[in-house]
């Protein structure tokens, strides 16, 4: 591409003093800069310091050539940091002074594609202050249009074939600007200068309302959406990562009717609402929490719900949980349906359960075609499939429940030096990580990689990093797990020649963590999930780690119980129930007095038959899960025998024992021997003798989270006291507890232990990829060491 000049300055916009000497500098910038007003920032930056030169992208960030006072080009440095465009994210300022030569005036330049280089791609942005202001004033010529956005916010990574980032590898490519927006475009003092999806009703994308046939139906598309969703009706709507699933969250029959077609009967919904006035009236907000829903990210956040219930939403909303996602607008569509409609929305991801979301029309058409009544379209196209993110404060820290919208891709520094590294990630909740240059870029949350279309979805997602980060991986890590789609994948990579990293699953939760902190060297994890691999072939998932970046050792655990049916038990929590009453010597003939109380259970028959198989090594394989133990619990205080998704039954035992309150008297829970084994199995004794003696299940659940978090905290000091250690990192999916969270981070710390805990990724297997990235980073460079003194 040649760099010829686009934007001229028009004469010396300060006086200069003509006696002092010049210098010129080359400066390089590097982080996130592109597509973010970075050049126009600069180059108001120098016209005010009477500077020339240019600023010009190239694929590995911005470079500035300018000439001028000392004093001046210092003063252009320290700016280029500390007042840099809101989504601009500058990582590495180099300066290097070059020989004068002849200028006048300061030029933005077009943009350079330097081979095999690449740099961080901002993720896409809300709508901003002054395009909202636009958007409904009635007298600007982009009145309500759908699709209006600046330099400082809308679309980005879902859009984007390439970098750098130019229309022409975006999907906007195929709108030719009209003159208005062109000038708007090519103007450095406008908030649109180089706003790669700059449009107007006149010249860009346009939204339509479909039937179920894709036919355009006449009329105002927005104003006939929304006259649907009253009438309780279910609207997919292109977002902007892909399609959602609206409907009026008010209305008991319409929720009702998008759990059945979408075949979701409990698994609660995020709602949308019009600003944040609205989300007070449906939750408890804190400071933190209203910046999260209304900041340039807008995620779903999960909120505390009014104790005294939520009677202006649904029920089915969230049937029996103590948390509520919300999120605000994130784009000038939602803004205008939500206007129109008037009242808080289910956006559900567009999809039939665990399917990858759809993104382009026709797949939504086909694919949601039982779902939705009709399509809210554009043909703005989607490139890079996005979830929704999901996050929430748990005490003071920021959790990362699903990473993808708005998030991604921003990278993690990570500091190991290594070749590129991709990380798979687990086989649920998948994500996959590329490490290059000291930089982890986490890719969106893929979902469970049992579905092809999901496995698809990975291979896409994949592609499109490798190509926008110019990554050539040559160390590929994965999971123990032999049977792990992710490990397949993994395989096809070392058959071509990539080096093989295979990480333990709870060393990769663990990891993660020290990834996110810059944790290196011995530590304690405390890994407590669902499932994973043991190196013993048994099912590990509540387990103390001695480790470090490369190696762990497993040096305490949960008590070993059988789980009868294996991994059906994550399902019917039931089961659990059996099993841990046997493991505390119980004959489990049938179940408890307080089982009774919740729905689900099953005949006598297939009860005594799951007691019995119990017994049995192959039926029932060995397993410390935390989640199983969370399970147990739930069905034991009859709260949950069955989970219809992921940790239901968890989750209602959590949301029991916030309303059991705090200071509750924790249980004891006995630990001995080598690795130190902590006896749930009484625990859960315990907790059903309270029950028996007629003790609250409020309080008994509160008092389940306490002991549990005890026993955590109890488990740490002591093992740190054995090891010499004193951090601990705690991660699996079952620390999205936020109570056990809180509890065991607080206890721990009561204990002189520092503790650390996921913030940026998931806790779930979401978070793994990231783990396993430094493990395969770190572990590789030591075996090249070896290779290489050998
Ligand atoms: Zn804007
Ligand atoms: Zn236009
Ligand atoms: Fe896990």
């Amino acid at each position: 591409m040649t760099a010829q000049a686009i934007a001229r300055s028009s004469g010396p916009a300060a006086e200069r003093d003509p006696g002092a000497t010049r210098q010129r500098r080359r400066i390089e910038v590097r982080g996130v800069v592109q597509g973010v007003g970075f050049r126009p920032f600069v180059w108001r930056l120098a016209r005010r310091l009477a500077l020339d030169g240019f600023v010009c992208n190239t694929s590995g960030g911005v470079v500035i050539e300018a000439q001028g006072d000392a004093g001046a080009l210092d003063a252009l440095v320290t700016a280029l940091g500390d007042q840099a465009p809101p989504l601009a994210r500058v990582n590495a300022v180099s300066v290097a002074s070059i020989p004068t030569r002849a200028d006048d005036g300061f030029r933005i330049k077009a943009s350079l594609a330097v081979d095999g280089e690449y740099q961080p791609v901002s993720p896409d942005a809300a709508t901003c202050a002054d395009c909202l202001g636009e958007l409904f004033d009635q007298d600007d010529h982009r009145y309500r249009y759908p699709f209006i956005n600046c330099t400082n916010c809308g679309p980005r990574f879902t859009i984007i074939e390439d970098i750098p980032y130019d229309r022409a590898l975006t999907t906007m490519r195929r709108f030719t600007m009209c003159a208005r927006c062109q000038s708007e475009y090519e103007d450095p003092r406008d908030r649109r200068f180089h706003a790669q999806p700059n449009a107007c009703a006149g010249c860009g994308p346009r939204l339509w309302l479909a039937d179920l046939d894709g036919i355009e139906l006449a009329g105002d598309g927005l104003k006939r959406a929304a006259e649907q969703l009253l009438r309780g009706g279910v609207v997919a709507v292109k977002g902007l990562g892909g399609f959602q699933l609206a409907c009026d969250a008010t209305s008991e029959t319409a929720v009702a009717r998008l759990r059945e077609r979408k075949h979701r009967p409990a698994k609660p919904f995020a709602v949308m609402v019009a600003d944040l006035e609205a989300a007070r009236d449906l939750c408890a907000v804190s400071d933190r929490e209203a910046e999260l829903l209304s900041g340039a990210i807008r995620p779903v956040v999960l909120l505390r719900g009014h104790p005294q219930g939520c009677p202006l939403l649904a029920r089915g909303v969230a049937p029996g949980l103590g948390e509520l996602g919300l999120m605000l607008p994130c784009t000038p569509l939602h803004h205008l349906l939500m206007r129109e409609a008037g009242t808080p929305l289910v956006m559900s991801s567009g999809n039939l359960s665990e399917e990858p979301i759809a993104r382009t029309n026709d797949e939504a058409l086909s694919r949601l075609r039982g779902i939705a009544d009709c399509f809210l379209l554009h043909d703005r196209d989607i490139h890079a499939r996005y979830d929704d993110s999901v996050v929430r404060i748990a005490g003071d820290t920021l959790q990362t429940v699903r990473r993808a919208r708005g998030l991604c891709p921003t990278p993690t520094p990570v500091d190991v030096v290594s070749p590129p590294v991709l990380a798979l990630g687990g086989h649920l909740k998948n994500t996959f990580c590329v490490l290059k240059d000291g930089q982890a870029f986490v890719g969106p949350h893929i979902g469970d990689l049992d579905h092809p279309l999901t496995r698809r979805h990975q291979g896409e997602a994949l592609d499109t990093y490798l190509r926008l980060f110019r990554a050539h991986p040559r160390v590929v890590a994965c999971d123990l797990h032999p049977d792990y789609a992710s490990t397949a994948i993994a395989q096809t990579w070392w058959d071509a020649g990539a080096e093989e990293v295979r990480v333990q699953h709870h060393h990769a939760h663990v990891a993660s963590v020290m990834a996110e902190h810059g944790l290196r060297g011995r530590l304690l994890g405390v890994a407590f999930d669902g499932i994973g691999h043991g190196p013993d072939g048994t099912i590990w998932g509540g387990e103390f780690l001695l480790c470090d970046e490369r190696e762990s050792e497993r040096i305490g655990h949960l008590a070993p119980v059988r789980q009868p049916g294996g991994d059906r038990c994550a399902r019917e929590g039931w089961r659990m129930a059996v099993a841990y009453l046997r493991a505390a010597g119980d004959s489990a003939d049938e179940p408890t007095p307080a089982m009774r109380e919740a729905g689900g259970l099953p005949d006598s028959r297939t009860w005594r038959l799951c007691s019995r198989v119990t017994a049995s090594a192959s039926a029932a394989p060995l397993s410390t899960s935390a989640g199983r133990l969370f399970d147990a619990v739930a069905s034991l205080l009859g709260v949950a025998h069955i989970s219809t998704f992921e940790a239901e039954a968890a989750m209602r035992l959590e949301a029991l024992a916030v309303r059991g309150g705090a200071g509750v008297a924790p249980i004891d829970v006995a630990m001995s021997g080598t690795p130190l084994c902590l006896d749930t199995p009484a625990l859960v004794a315990e907790l059903c003798a309270q029950r028996n003696a007629g003790r609250p299940a409020e309080a008994i659940a509160a008092a389940f989270h306490e002991s549990l978090a005890l026993a955590i905290a109890r488990a740490c000091r002591r093992l740190g006291d054995e090891q010499g250690v004193t951090r601990v990192a705690l991660s699996g999916g079952v620390f999205q507890n936020a109570l056990l969270l809180r509890r065991a981070v607080e206890l721990l710390r009561d204990r002189g232990l520092d503790a650390y805990t996921n913030r940026d990724v998931p806790a779930n297997d979401g978070g793994i990829s990231l783990g396993q990235a430094l493990v395969a980073g770190a572990r590789g460079r030591v075996m090249r060491r070896c290779m290489g003194a050998g």
